[in-house]
């Protein structure tokens, strides 16, 4: 009985300075952290990234264009801001849990069909769907963001119809799919008008047929489209390759 007593005479001289300490310390590991989440740019940007497993991918990127190989690598420009230039193919690709915090309804762009889009691809939707309208071609939006968990489904479904190389070939693996970005759709209808025009309000096909499946890893897809902003989607379109190509070589080029 009595020897449980001493303890808190004892301890509490020592304790008490530790308690006083505690919330100090704590404030200080929490500024730090902050300090690394926001900067975009500089030293605690590189820590995010090294974090991420940027490493890896740069030091397949820094070779020239690699053969398609399914692997898991993460993706170098994962961060929301880079949405312009993250390079998703077969080999790289996004956590399950980036995802865009800016997701609107498509129909804020004046489309038909479902799903959403991040805001800062809203006014160029919707001056490619007023350009195509005026042309007398009617965009329907079939599917547009996916969360990871929607393409593990998507990838399901092709691979118990066709199997597993056809799925690989058609779909994107969970993770690997530019849908995740919250910048791309797929639409019904108007594929030959968005090939010729949809680069002049920001977008690229990314899988179009001249360059697929050997450069872009995936089967032709005429009615696939990601947002990358104008000045990109100009300089994709008049290089003639594929956004995949002109990614692995000028992505730091991309503000
Ligand atoms: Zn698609």
């Amino acid at each position: 009985m009595t020897s449980t007593t001493p303890a808190p005479s004892l301890t509490a001289p020592h304790r008490t300075p530790r308690r006083r300490r505690a919330p100090v310390v704590l404030v200080l590991v929490l500024a730090g952290i902050g300090l690394a989440l926001a900067g975009p740019t500089g030293l605690a940007a590189r820590v995010v990234r090294a974090v991420g497993g940027a490493p890896a991918a740069q030091a397949v990127l820094d070779g020239p264009l690699a053969p398609c190989r399914a692997d898991d690598i993460l993706a170098l420009h994962r961060e929301p801001a880079d949405w312009a230039r993250t390079l998703l193919d077969p080999t790289f690709r996004l956590e399950p849990d980036d995802l865009p915090s800016d997701l609107v309804p498509v129909a804020e762009a004046g489309l038909r069909g479902g799903g959403s889009v991040r805001l800062l691809v809203i006014d160029d939707l919707r001056s490619l769907a007023a350009a195509a309208r005026e042309d007398g071609v009617t965009l329907r939006v079939r599917s547009a963001f996916r969360s990871y968990d929607d393409q593990i489904r998507t990838f399901a479904s092709l691979e118990a119809l066709n199997g597993r190389d056809w799925a690989e070939l058609s779909a994107a693996r969970a993770g690997h799919s530019e849908h995740q970005l919250g910048t791309t759709l797929d639409f019904d209808g108007g594929n030959d008008w968005l090939a010729a025009n949809a680069w002049r309000h920001g977008f690229v096909v990314s899988y179009p047929a001249a360059r697929s499946p050997q450069f872009t890893c995936y089967k032709a897809e005429p009615w696939h489209v990601r947002h990358v902003g104008r000045g990109v989607a100009r300089r994709v379109h008049e290089s003639g390759v594929s956004l995949r190509e002109w990614l692995w070589i000028h992505a730091d080029e991309v503000p």
